[in-house]
């Protein structure tokens, strides 16, 4: 007879915090006929602020149309129908400021602005990754900080806001907060994110160490709005193995878990490796992010950078191709109405080009190069120049993702 495992031992082999309660945590997820009036209201603000900024209904919405269909090609076949709410706000990507807000109000006129130019005011970036810190007592096989790692520190947390309120007044909707890992600095963390007068939206992205509920109130109350935790099997001895550290598991767990609890976004962040790719194992990853109840799962590429350095770890046309169909399924099955919400930027950067490359996304690594990206690490300028004055924002040019035009 098999021998049923209750929660409680469970827990206690995983290490998981017996408080946290794992099991009641359904994915805040949106469907249905309020999802439907979301999208007549968002449809509505698109309108009013395509209006605003042309002052002709003919243009106004020819222009919108195109950026519907700009969403709907990214996103795949269509509209994904659902999305997610936290604390009265809904999120369609953990890229894009909930709605209602005047963030989301600023980046609707940002991408109407792409399409066809206009006069009224527009964020120079969406996104800015900023790595706040070198420090990091992790070993994942896939880090593309690792020449960077655990040297001095390339800049205090008074020169970090600096850059930080620099890119703000040229207009920046999020900042993505990453390292080296962040939460070795939480006291940085919450004096960048606490800074007055900036109205942006902050997310972490962590390996979950040091994320305990209590620190998660912390970033929350300084005016986080979510986290993004790398969790890169549903395996916790081969996440452990994957990230170099006995524990990887247990501190990614409980930091959505604590995320959760104080009211921020969570997202997960996969690595899928080509060993990781089979439909069961990413089937089995998502009962796991929906059995966490994190809102959104993103699914990144290996990319033969950093630690992977002159490695065979770009995936395969058949891998690729395997991504791509569990992406659609996932996100357009009915049946999978109560799973999070994913993403997966090799789906569009195949199909549109990437949206990264300096133009919508930048990255400033903890070397303080400024790169297209992470994984694209064109070291284009020095971030020091922008402190010191020396450097423009608006003069930064570095010509769009060189991997995907
Ligand atoms: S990937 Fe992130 S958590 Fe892992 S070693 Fe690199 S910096 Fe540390």
């Amino acid at each position: 007879m098999t021998q049923q495992t209750s929660p409680a031992s469970k827990t206690e082999e995983t290490g998981i915090s017996p408080s946290l309660n794992l099991t009641n945590a359904p994915v805040p997820v949106v469907t249905g006929w309020e999802r439907r009036w979301v999208d007549i209201r968002v449809k509505f603000t698109f309108l009013r602020t395509a209006m605003q900024c042309y002052r002709s209904p003919l243009k106004a919405l020819a222009t919108i149309r195109k950026l519907l269909q700009f969403k709907q090609a990214m996103n795949g076949r269509k509209e994904i129908r659902r999305c997610i709410k936290v604390e009265g706000k809904y999120y369609f990507s953990m890229y894009i400021p909930g709605y209602p807000s005047a963030l989301f109000n600023q980046y609707i006129r940002t991408e109407l602005n792409y399409i066809s130019p206009h006069k009224q005011p527009v964020n120079r970036l969406q996104v800015l990754q900023l790595a706040v810190t070198n420090r990091c007592p992790l070993k994942c096989e896939h880090c593309f900080e690792w020449d960077n790692l655990n040297r001095e520190e390339t800049f205090s947390t008074e020169q970090l806001v600096q850059l930080v309120k620099k890119f703000s007044r040229e207009g920046c909707a999020q900042f993505h907060l990453t390292g080296g890992e962040p939460m070795v600095k939480l006291a940085r963390l919450t004096e960048i994110i606490s800074q007055p007068g900036l109205k942006h939206e902050y997310y972490i992205l962590s390996s979950g160490l040091n994320i305990t509920e209590e620190n998660a109130l912390r970033l929350k109350k300084a005016g986080a709005t979510g986290v993004i935790i790398s969790l890169d099997h549903f395996d916790p001895v081969l996440h452990n193995l994957f990230r170099g550290s006995a524990h990887a598991y247990t501190h990614a767990v409980n930091a959505i878990c604590s995320a959760r609890k104080a009211g921020l976004v969570t997202a997960l962040s996969l690595c899928a490796t080509r060993s990781f790719i089979t439909k069961a194992n990413l089937w089995s990853y998502a009962k796991l992010a929906r059995q966490l109840g994190v809102c959104f799962v993103q699914v990144l590429e290996p990319k033969a950078v950093g630690h992977y350095q002159d490695q065979p770890v770009l995936l395969t046309a058949a891998e690729t191709d395997l991504l791509e169909r569990f992406y659609l399924d996932i996100n357009f099955d009915r049946a999978c109405r109560d799973y999070p919400v994913f993403l997966y930027h090799g789906y569009h950067q195949r199909r549109l080009g990437c949206m990264s490359g300096g133009k919508r996304i930048l990255y400033i690594d903890s070397a303080g190069h400024i790169d297209a990206c992470p994984f694209c690490q064109t070291k284009s300028y020095e971030a020091a120049a922008i402190i010191s004055g020396r450097l423009q924002i608006k003069d930064i040019q570095i010509g769009g993702c060189p991997a995907y035009k």
